[in-house]
């Protein structure tokens, strides 16, 4: 059978705000409960029918996802339909009628509500890259020490057979309490961490911490122009929730490595040219290379003196969030030989004679 569409359902129209929802739902749920249809099969499918649209059209986050995809939006997301629709329903008939509605609890249980979703933990990271990668960008896969609740003790921390004991330190509060100076001061029970409960045997699994760490390989994408320091954030790649709730994200942070050959300043990158004193005095082409590899050649003009800077625009780190780049600033150096061949010193002599006789 084809599924209704949830606003006919219902009958409001897909503009119908929470309340009317609510509304709709509460008359219909009102006049197809079982209880008061007995025998009533037909109601009892309306019934169900009408729980199904109103737990997805009061549900913002699925609704959304209905209203762009139907139906087809909600696999895996939307609705899924517990063994027993009245027990799931029950807190909610609650608060639309006041309690006890239909007399005795249904089912395994009654109102009794499962463990809550809960979201999983951020969990932090780090890699180390070269200036080199940070300018280009890089793939790193990483290996992660994930969080996992402990299969062994499904988290209790506890060994098999033996089960977490009220502590004796803090009664079970998991707070103790100080006389100071006239005063009553309150702390978290350094015995059992607040807990309340001490484990007197510990799971051998993960030694009473209720979680193992199991590693993962996680592939990270690092953009060009990331800056040491930046973290990365990859959203639902942390801790697994648990009791469907989402996973958490996991946060990597980047360091980047000094590079022997290049400063880096935010955007721009500063490096140092050398020259000969014939190629500072005269000028020159120099080729150098930059972080990325590339020649870029550097005319420098006859009387350059050490210190002197060339710049080049779109030549320094690509930006992280738009395009273009920083400056790469080319600094003069000139260099002194430490040793001469005899032909060098007499050139050289010569030279020193040629500049005294001016
Ligand atoms: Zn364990
Ligand atoms: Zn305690």
């Amino acid at each position: 059978m084809e599924k209704r569409d949830y606003y006919e359902v219902l009958g409001v129209s897909r503009g119908a705000n929470a309340d009317e929802v609510k509304k709709a739902f509460r008359q219909l749920a009102f006049k197809y409960h079982p209880d008061r249809n007995p025998d009533d099969p037909s109601a009892e499918a309306k019934f169900k029918e009408a729980s199904e649209a109103y737990d997805v059209l009061s549900d913002s986050q699925k609704r959304e996802l209905y209203d762009q995809f139907g139906h087809a939006g909600l696999n895996g997301e939307g609705f899924r339909p517990a063994d027993d629709l009245f027990e799931q329903f029950q807190g909610m008939f609650a608060d639309f009628f006041g309690g006890g509605f239909g007399g005795a609890p249904r089912g395994r249980g009654g109102a009794q509500k499962g463990p809550r979703p809960t979201r999983g933990r951020d969990v932090r990271t780090g890699v180390r890259i070269t200036l080199r990668d940070a300018v280009t960008g890089c793939k790193r896969d990483l290996d992660v020490a994930m969080p996992k609740m402990c299969a062994e003790c499904s988290g209790s921390g506890a060994a098999k057979g033996a089960s977490p004991v009220t502590c004796n330190s803090c009664r079970g509060r998991g707070q103790v309490t100080h006389g100071a100076g006239g005063f009553i001061i309150s702390t978290t029970c350094p015995e059992c961490s607040g807990r309340g409960s001490v484990i007197k045997q510990a799971c051998a699994e993960c030694k009473g911490h209720g979680e193992v760490r199991e590693d993962k390989k996680v592939k990270v994408a690092i953009p060009a122009g990331i800056d040491h320091g930046q973290m990365i954030r990859l959203g639902g790649l942390g801790e697994a929730g648990t009791h469907g709730g989402p996973a958490g994200n996991l946060l990597v942070a980047v360091e980047v490595e000094e590079d022997p050959r290049f400063e880096r300043d935010g955007y721009d990158l500063a490096t140092e040219v050398s020259l000969t004193f014939p190629q500072a005095a005269l000028g020159a082409k120099v080729d150098i290379t930059t972080i990325d590899e590339r020649k870029i050649t550097v005319e420098i003009p006859p009387g350059t003196q050490p210190g002197a800077v060339f710049s080049f625009e779109n030549e320094g780190v690509p930006f992280v969030d738009s395009h273009g780049r920083g400056r790469l600033a080319v600094i003069a150096k000139v260099e002194v030989p430490k040793k001469l061949s005899g032909k060098q010193r007499k050139a050289m002599e010569e030279l020193a004679r040629a500049l005294s006789e001016r």
